[in-house]
């Protein structure tokens, strides 16, 4: 097993801090059920695709600490760690916004990670060097591909969908609606903690 995840919207967690923005922000007066793709849906209704760029630069920029860990991914990275999975995060993310000058988004996202302990040893036990950005989808799945990830969990359908995506790799669709019916597709994560390593766990036991 070699597990690698993606970051945004997977491992980091933006739901309540996209509603705080719009609100904030004035694009909306009251923010709909539904999480992060709720609050973009509405934004880009109303106000356009530019404003919720905007948004995403903040969120993932000068407002990132604000973000939160997916409930559920502290026991499973202790199960992971325990079992002696080895696991890498696998992000497309771009250095800088397209939208607007701002931080550097993966310094961002790294002292983020610093900030919740992934890179303490007593922590979750990352090293940075297991931490990967791609600049586009198809070089993720390219990455994906080349570190020989057996499982990899992910937000987003379309990342699984793309052409590089390695076709040996078990693809695990993070609380989300869709996919093309190769997914396994999961509500949060201690489901895919159940369906990862119970089995595991009782064996070792
Ligand atoms: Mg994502």
């Amino acid at each position: 097993m070699f597990i690698g995840i993606d970051f945004d919207n997977t491992i980091a967690r933006y739901d309540d801090l996209f509603a705080r923005l719009a609100l904030e922000s004035g694009y909306l007066e009251t923010v709909p059920p539904g999480g992060k793709t709720a609050v973009r849906d509405a934004v880009r209704q109303r106000h356009g695709d530019g404003a919720w760029q905007l948004m995403q630069a903040e969120a993932y920029g000068s407002r990132m600490a604000e973000a939160e860990l997916m409930p559920g991914f502290l026991g499973f990275v202790g199960s992971a760690r325990r079992l002696g999975v080895p696991l890498v995060v696998v992000s497309h993310k771009s250095v800088f916004s397209n939208a607007v000058p701002g931080p550097n988004l993966r310094y961002a996202a790294l002292a983020w990670m610093r900030a919740k302990r992934f890179f303490d040893p007593g922590g979750l036990g990352f090293h940075v060097d297991d931490i990967y950005f791609e600049g586009t989808r198809a070089e993720k799945a390219a990455r994906i591909s080349e570190l020989g990830c057996t499982h990899f969990i992910d937000d987003l359908p379309e990342v699984f969908a793309e052409k590089s995506f390695p076709a040996e790799t078990v693809r695990i669709l993070l609380g989300a609606t869709g996919g093309d019916g190769n997914d396994t597709v999961m509500a949060d994560w201690f489901e895919i903690r159940d369906f990862m390593f119970t089995d595991l766990e009782r064996a070792v036991a």
